[in-house]
């Protein structure tokens, strides 16, 4: 099995303002001492880690890391700079929150070399971004993305969610068009899933309280379509099931973890892939600040494994698998491995395959985790 040539880098910043309603990501509030502590944790994780192999993608995500101050993470792209090789057009991103950046903020970014924002809006509605427990305004949001222009940032994502409680096709237009209005580079929409232990689903998954207001499942796949032909008329490439960029703006480092290229990862639960070994750092605050090398889960992929992850991954893209990549990463035929079960899933209408690629149908992105588990 060929291992990657380059690797990605991501480093979570675990911090929000507050915890929204919805959420069940690794973020809670932390004051400014455990910023700091933090910060130092990462930096000594970051100087015990070694690969000399060049560094195509950095990924700043939380959380929201611009609830840190902007010189902490000025400090930590420092160190990465020192330990890493990483190439001079490498894609370097932060995600940021309304609400919590300002010209300074920005100003320090882009001095420190991220040339890439994601910017999490969530909704163009205000009744709706209070109901997901989000700290801005629509407002707010405008005043984040016009300050990162001013600032210089030209590859900006946003980041809108569907399927919200309530949620109706004009509602969904609203968003979607004050977004492309505003013509950023790239575009993320994710529908809403309930998760355990989150306030959402305990107001929403129990049938017989609020849950008649979640779109069922039909307006749920209404709301994916209306959003992919939305966004394709704007000039949007559907790249990926809930990802969309203008031409050439796919982002690098998430296109790096569905085609299954190796990726290093810094702070609280952080996962990697490194040379067919996955692991993830400790979940735990404590433990990581005292032990901020503190590795879980470590599991050494078969090349079975690999293969596997491959094409979950892969069809993930629209562009799908390609069979040479497949050969040239695995020196078998992918139609040797897998070829009764794509042909079973061509037959059921799931998969497609032209021009020596494997992708998913129409039908296919409505059976999505159907199709993916097939190879699991
Ligand atoms: S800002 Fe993002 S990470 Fe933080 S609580 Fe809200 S959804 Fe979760």
């Amino acid at each position: 099995m060929k291992h990657s040539e380059k690797t990605g880098l991501y480093v979570h910043i675990p911090f929000c303002l507050r915890k929204c309603a919805y959420c069940d990501f690794l973020s809670f509030p932390a004051d400014a001492d455990t910023h700091k502590n933090y910060v130092n944790a990462l930096c000594k994780q970051i100087d015990a880690t070694d690969d000399p192999r060049p560094v195509a993608s950095v990924y700043i995500g939380g959380g929201t890391p611009s609830v840190i101050g902007p010189e902490w993470i000025d400090k930590i792209l420092c160190k990465l700079k020192d330990r890493f090789d990483i190439s001079g057009d490498a894609e370097i991103t932060i995600e940021v929150n309304p609400g919590t950046v300002g010209p300074e903020h920005f100003k320090i970014y882009r001095e420190a070399g991220i040339n890439r924002l994601s910017i999490g809006l969530q909704s163009a509605n205000e009744d709706e971004l209070k109901l997901l427990g989000r700290i801005h305004t629509y407002a707010d949001f405008l005043k984040t993305f016009h300050g990162a222009r001013d600032a210089g940032f030209d590859n900006i994502s946003v980041d809108l969610m569907t399927a919200l409680p309530g949620q109706d096709a004009s509602e969904l237009m609203h968003s979607l068009s004050c977004v492309c209005d505003l013509y950023p580079e790239h575009v993320s929409a994710y529908s809403l899933i309930l998760e355990e232990g989150t306030p959402f689903y305990e107001r929403y998954a129990d049938p017989g309280t609020d849950a008649d207001i979640l779109p069922d499942e039909e307006t749920e796949r209404q709301l994916y379509y209306l959003t992919r032909d939305y966004l394709a008329d704007r000039g949007y490439v559907h790249y990926e099931i809930s990802n969309f960029a203008k031409p050439g703006y796919e982002s690098r480092h998430n296109s790096s973890y569905w085609t299954g290229q190796d990726y290093l990862g810094f702070g609280l639960g952080a996962a990697s892939l490194n040379r067919g070994v996955r692991y993830r750092m400790t979940r735990d605050l404590a433990v990581y600040l005292a032990d901020p090398d503190h590795r879980e889960e470590i599991t050494v992929l078969s090349e079975r494994d690999a293969m596997s992850e491959c094409m979950f991954l892969g069809l993930r893209m629209m562009r799908g698998v390609s069979e040479r990549d497949f050969y040239d990463m695995f020196g078998t035929e992918l139609t040797d491995i897998y070829g009764e079960e794509i042909d079973r899933l061509i037959a059921q209408g799931l998969l497609d395959k032209a021009d020596g690629k494997l992708f998913l149908t129409e039908k296919g992105t409505d059976f999505g985790n159907y199709v993916f588990s097939r190879f699991v």
